[in-house]
């Protein structure tokens, strides 16, 4: 069951936290929701004396993305957490990359402007947003709409081109090569 509320969402990270093999200490993390408005779909702040990281995770970003899209947004912010309980300090320089690569991590903090791939179910409201080629995006026909569980289809942004099968995903990635 994914998450369907923001304490289910913070819950459902802080457990998720624990199996990212990574070496945080936990019991110095704080997890909250933004309410704020904002294009991030994460950040980590680091309380400088108390040596206390709070994660903080953007809601509206994670109905956007999905859960399973979301773990890579908790995973970069672990490794700013890592980072800061570590070295005292973060950034996304190479150390911070290295450590992302490990984990399957996106370098660099999305913003919900850099999904290109939209996921729009046939018979809801439903959507979610895709920056890459992930296995919803591949194989929609193998997977469901995250609310009513009909099928959906998926959509590429910038050309508008829509698929539902593998099949059909192949021939858009063919049919638009470096425009990807
Ligand atoms: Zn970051
Ligand atoms: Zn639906």
């Amino acid at each position: 069951m994914e998450p369907t509320t923001r304490d289910e969402l913070l819950d459902a990270a802080a457990s998720y936290a624990e199996t990212v093999p990574i070496e945080v200490d936990l019991s110095a993390v704080d997890w909250e929701c933004s309410e704020r408005a904002t294009r991030r779909a994460g950040a980590c702040i680091y309380h400088r004396g108390t040596d206390l990281v709070t994660i903080r995770l953007t809601w509206d970003a994670y109905r956007a993305f999905g859960w399973e899209e979301f773990t890579g947004t908790i995973r970069h912010e672990l490794v700013h957490a890592w980072e800061f309980q570590r070295y005292g300090e973060s950034g996304h320089g190479s150390r911070f990359a290295e450590k992302a690569r490990k984990l399957d991590a996106p370098r660099h903090c999305r913003s919900f402007a850099d999904a290109r791939l939209r996921l729009v179910c046939s018979s809801c409201d439903w959507e979610a947003r895709r920056y890459r080629a992930s296995e919803a995006v591949k194989r929609p026909a193998r997977r469901r709409c995250g609310a009513c569980g009909s099928r959906y289809r998926v959509e590429h942004g910038e050309s508008g081109r829509r698929w539902r099968t593998h099949a059909g995903y192949l021939v858009a990635r063919r049919r638009l090569g470096s425009e990807w």
